[in-house]
């Protein structure tokens, strides 16, 4: 059994994750996505907020849970008995953070490898740091998240989402979600 740990902070979940998180859950038998509880940056959602949305967008992949994690990754992946620890790369700038981070943790437990997935073309740009700012200044944002964290985000800055474009994401199986 091939079990592998997404971790990061989600703040919120977007398509860009979720695209790792599926392919990911093809990949390997079993995937935990782990949400990291306090990472050093400013966070707009609660970890609770963070492991709810994450929960709703990646509900029907059965071979996926989340969980929350206090501490060192490496930690999180020793508890949870994974073998792999998966993350996204959308450009250089993440390749060297992943590389560095990677053989530090390789130094902390060696038997724990790393599994980089190159992101999908169409969400190269985006980032949950560039999904809030744009949905805060009332952007068009409507193609980058699932629904509930359009909504989600509608509520934090209490202003509404423009989504003008597909209002759709891709989910497992090609199911099709709208936002109405
Ligand atoms: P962290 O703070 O650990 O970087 P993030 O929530 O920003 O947490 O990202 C979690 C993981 O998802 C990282 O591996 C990151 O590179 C990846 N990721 C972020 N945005 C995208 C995207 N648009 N496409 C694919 N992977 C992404």
């Amino acid at each position: 059994m091939r079990r592998a740990l997404y971790p990061g902070t989600f703040d919120p979940i977007h398509n860009g994750h979720i695209d790792i998180a599926v392919r990911a859950s093809v990949l390997f038998d079993e995937v935990v996505v782990a949400i990291y509880d306090a990472p050093p940056k400013k966070l707009l959602f609660t970890t609770q907020e963070r492991l709810d949305l994450a929960q709703q967008a990646l509900e029907h992949l059965s071979n996926l849970r989340i969980v929350t994690y206090t501490g060192l990754t490496v930690e999180c992946a020793r508890e949870h008995k994974v073998d792999v620890i998966v993350r996204g790369l959308r450009n250089v700038a993440d390749f060297e953070y992943e590389q560095q981070i990677g053989w530090a943790n390789a130094a902390l437990a060696p038997h724990i490898d790393l599994c980089c997935l190159f992101c999908n073309n169409d969400y190269a740009y985006l980032s949950a740091t560039i999904l809030k700012e744009v949905a805060s200044l009332g952007g068009d944002c409507g193609a980058w998240a699932p629904p509930h964290v359009l909504d989600a985000l509608e509520q934090k800055f209490d202003r509404p989402i423009r989504s003008s474009g597909p209002k759709i994401y891709l989910r497992h199986e090609d199911k099709l979600v709208h936002r109405d």
